[in-house]
């Protein structure tokens, strides 16, 4: 958390020489760690800080959102680095239960708190039509972009290879591109395959199929629709037909919940500031993203959240009686 100080109103000389101070006002910077420019994440941090900058002048909070993923976000969070964050519903769960050493190493994030919900994020596979992937088990012997360490994809990516017992070996080629990257090398011919936890539509697919003959896989053998099953944080998902060229039916995957989050080192003045500038407007936010469209503030205060949810948050949501 970053505070600057600044002096809001000159000032003022009376009756010549003597000096009336005026009391200087805090304002708050914070950042929101989120994702790469071209997934949704991107877009979830530009419109809250859209929202929460519109009334700097009321409350002094001015926002900024970096990039980053679901893990570096967390870990940002814990590091004092970040304030808020968005984050995958599995990666949540981890970073709470100290479930995941791999992706945190510190162990449980006790002071993790859950803010709300946003999107739904299928774990979605796109290959080039030449490859000959129709099938997620089709992924092995290829080239494929498993994600940049720090992404949520690349720890989910993860998980299901251990389900699937597969190791990096097993592919031809399994490249760490961030998000932003991989379409651009999937129509290069660079990998055959990428894989993104996201909300839907995208740039980043839409241009993978749009620049070059790519398709949609599914992601539904008995090994995913058994990990859905046993996992709260995990649902099967369907990406639907004619939303992507060149995939006309839908496309069944399983998936997550994007959420956004953020640490008891986080006023709760500052987060019942943010939270009450988005659901005051949520007409607004909704327009901000076709993924952001049908997000209901009851739904968004429950659904997919396993960590605690911040004091500030909860201020907020009893105000408005839906607590
Ligand atoms: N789910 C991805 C992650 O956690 C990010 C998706 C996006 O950028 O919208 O890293």
């Amino acid at each position: 958390m970053r505070r600057i100080f600044t002096v809001t109103a000159a000032a003022a000389v009376l009756g010549g020489a003597s000096l009336l101070a005026v009391p200087a006002q805090a304002e708050e910077f914070i950042t929101i760690g989120t994702g790469g420019q071209t997934g949704v994440y991107y877009q979830v941090g530009g419109a809250i800080c859209k929202l929460v900058n519109r009334g700097t002048k009321d409350h002094d909070i001015k926002c900024t959102h970096t990039t980053g993923g679901s893990t570096k976000n967390i870990n940002g969070i814990r590091a004092g680095d970040l304030d808020m964050g968005v984050a995958q519903s599995d990666w949540q769960f981890h970073a709470y239960n100290g479930t995941a050493p791999k992706q945190f190493p510190d162990g449980k994030f006790e002071e993790l708190r859950a803010v709300f919900s946003v999107h739904a994020e299928p774990f979605t596979v796109v290959a080039r039509a030449d490859s000959g992937i129709k099938t997620f088990d089709d992924l092995k012997g290829k080239r494929v972009n498993i994600g940049n360490p720090g992404s949520g994809q690349r720890g989910t990516m993860e998980v299901v290879m251990e389900k699937m017992g597969w190791e990096m070996d097993d592919f031809a080629l399994a490249s760490e591109l961030k998000s932003s990257e991989q379409s651009a090398a999937l129509c290069d011919n660079k990998i055959d395959a990428m894989v993104f936890t996201v909300g839907h539509p995208n740039g980043s697919i839409k241009e993978a199929t749009t620049s070059c003959e790519a398709i949609l896989v599914p992601v539904n053998n008995d090994i995913i629709k058994k990990l859905a099953a046993d996992n709260d944080y995990y649902a099967m998902a369907t990406i639907p037909g004619g939303m992507y060229t060149g995939t006309d039916a839908d496309t069944e995957t399983f998936g997550v919940g994007a959420t956004f989050v953020s640490s008891t080192a986080t006023s709760p003045e500052v987060v019942y500031q943010i939270v009450k500038a988005v659901f005051d407007d949520i007409k607004r936010f909704r327009k901000m993203h076709p993924a952001f469209a049908n997000l209901e503030p009851k739904d968004m205060i429950v659904n997919n959240l396993s960590a605690p949810l911040h004091e500030g948050a909860i201020r907020y949501y009893k105000e408005q009686g839906w607590m």
